[in-house]
């Protein structure tokens, strides 16, 4: 095992006894996830259960109900996540790609070669990386590790990462280094959103972090 594999490794252990399961994706079915994932861009998640509560109460989410309807609609129904014209866009984009290549499936979808899926994803207007990965993980269960902001930050605090890395070579430490395993993937994004809100602020609270526990070889 190398000494990055075993530092990561070691990681996930201190994290998830201190946080436990996580239980990510918060979400009733994989379309949720995926209307998630395109909500959550620039905004706190309590935004976004807003809006997909209203879409919940309206009765459209599902594919081919937001496929039917108008983007002003859709706009209308999930205004609480800010930024909702481009958003309602994206969701009206995302939606028109799962019924024109896969008749709305997501099973079908998820059948697909991951390099592939995520080519196709990354090709629809306004999905970047994260909201990709997100989808691919969290709703596909592709194992593919989801980086964000916070996942550079606790990295490069601690030496394994740069702040200047770009997104897919953050990403390609822990896919070279971890064995690809679906639920431990889930898992560990998770865990570091948990460590970053509780812990690693901008100001971190390192006194009882659980990383602060790490050998000072990690520090
Ligand atoms: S809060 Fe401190 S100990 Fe915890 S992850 Fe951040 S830098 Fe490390």
């Amino acid at each position: 095992m190398s000494h990055t594999s075993a530092q990561l490794e070691h990681i996930y252990a201190l994290l998830f006894e201190r946080f436990g399961k996580r239980h990510w994706w918060p979400a009733d079915s994989p379309f949720e996830v995926i209307v998630g994932a395109v909500l959550t861009q620039n905004t706190a998640w309590t935004n976004v259960e807003k809006a997909i509560a209203n879409l919940k109460a309206a009765g459209v989410l599902s594919t081919d109900r937001l496929h039917s309807l108008a983007v002003a609609e859709v706009a209308r129904l999930i205004r609480p996540s800010g930024f909702y014209n481009q958003k309602a866009k994206r969701l009206k984009a995302v939606v028109e790609y799962l019924m024109d290549r896969y008749k709305g499936s997501i099973d079908a979808m998820g059948e697909k070669n991951t390099a592939e899926l995520r080519d196709e994803l990354l090709s629809i207007k306004g999905i970047g990386r994260e909201t990709a990965d997100s989808i691919l993980l969290y709703a596909c269960c592709k194992p593919v590790f989801v980086v964000d902001s916070y996942t550079y930050r606790v990295l490069s605090r601690h030496g394994l990462a740069d702040e200047r890395m770009t997104y897919d070579s953050l990403q390609q430490i822990f896919m070279d280094n971890l064995e690809h395993d679906v639920m431990v993937f889930n898992e560990y994004h998770a865990l570091i959103v948990e460590l970053a809100k509780r812990h690693c602020r901008t100001q971190p609270r390192c006194d009882d972090c659980p990383l602060s526990e790490l050998p000072a070889s990690l520090l």
